[in-house]
């Protein structure tokens, strides 16, 4: 990646700002546009920017994302957003000759009722978990996109499917958030107003997947230099935990110590969402960060950026 220029969209996200933050022990030019300069939703903007600073490679990152109840409220934002962001950048990308593509798509991507783990033959063998339906046909075009233009101009486009992420620089307002920082700023809250319990969404019997994004900023750059090819490789840490005893590990590291009390008016969502990551462990990538250490980190990010924090 040496001298390479290579763009990062969507570097004010949680995603791309880790990418960024990892990109700089690399040897390379790091392009960045905020939204105000460059709005990706539409194409001549996107194009006439792409052609001004002509990328080597591209890491799309950009993307109207959310939680289980953003996504269920706001489906055609979660729909055209990302339809228009995917197919701006990677239309423009193959126009341009950008020699190196990673799209990011998302574990939604798979069928709510896919085998686990899920391999990455899963893709289209099923039905897709209705709550989060609009921005996984949208995830799935984009990954198409990128086989579409390897298969017919052998472009070197490639995509990644992370599983649920968290860490620094999430987004911690309660009705767009993940899970993990909804209970970890409800969990503070509750332990500054002195309260006896915290309302956990659902029965609590989910079961998650959670990867620490500096992780996968780390897998991405890795992809990166050492994967070519049509498949969208899962990036996970292959190990999940029940919504319930995500809880009380989120109350311990917040130091709240009342009741959890569970909210089953409130959807569930998919019962359990693991990726089989061995595709990846054999190219040489595994994740390190265990997942009370990577949330005491970003408990410490949030307690630090608390008036700020989305
Ligand atoms: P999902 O993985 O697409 O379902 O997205 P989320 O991270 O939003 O939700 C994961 C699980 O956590 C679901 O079963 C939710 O019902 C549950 N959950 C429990 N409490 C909360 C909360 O306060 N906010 C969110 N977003 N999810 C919660």
């Amino acid at each position: 990646m040496t001298g390479k220029r290579v763009w990062v969209a969507g570097h004010r996200g949680m995603v791309g700002a880790a990418v960024v933050r990892r990109l700089a022990e690399e040897n390379c030019v790091v392009l960045t546009a905020g939204r105000a300069e460059v709005d990706l939703r539409r194409q001549a903007a996107t194009e006439s920017w792409m052609a001004a600073q002509q990328p080597d490679a591209v890491i799309v990152a950009a993307a109207t994302v959310g939680g289980i109840y953003a996504n269920d409220t706001r489906p055609a934002e979660f729909l055209y957003d990302n339809l228009m962001i995917e197919a701006n950048i990677i239309g423009a990308a193959h126009q341009l000759g950008v020699v190196k593509l990673l799209f990011l798509g998302s574990s939604c991507i798979y069928p709510r009722m896919a085998p686990q783990p899920i391999t990455e033959d899963a893709l289209l063998t099923g039905p897709l978990e209705p709550t989060n339906e609009w921005y996984a046909v949208a995830k799935i075009a984009g990954i198409k996109m990128c086989q579409a233009y390897r298969r017919q101009y052998g472009c070197d486009f490639i995509s990644a499917q992370p599983t649920n992420l968290y860490g620094p620089g999430d987004n911690f307002s309660l009705s767009q958030s993940h899970v993990i920082p909804a209970l970890m700023a409800k969990a503070h809250n509750a332990k500054i107003a002195g309260a006896k319990s915290l309302e956990v969404w659902g029965t609590g019997t989910p079961k998650r997947e959670f990867l620490y994004v500096d992780d996968l900023a780390d897998a991405l750059v890795f992809l990166l230099k050492n994967y070519s090819g049509s498949v969208q490789l899962n990036v996970g840490t292959g190990v999940d935990i029940s919504i319930a005893d995500l809880a009380r590990l989120v109350c311990s590291v917040v130091g709240f110590e009342g009741e959890l009390v569970f909210d089953a008016s409130k959807p569930d969502g998919t019962p359990r969402k693991l990726l089989d990551v061995s595709r990846l462990n054999t190219l040489g990538w595994r994740a390190e960060t265990e997942l009370a250490d990577g949330l005491r980190t970003t408990y410490a990010w949030f307690c630090d950026h608390y008036r700020e924090a989305r």
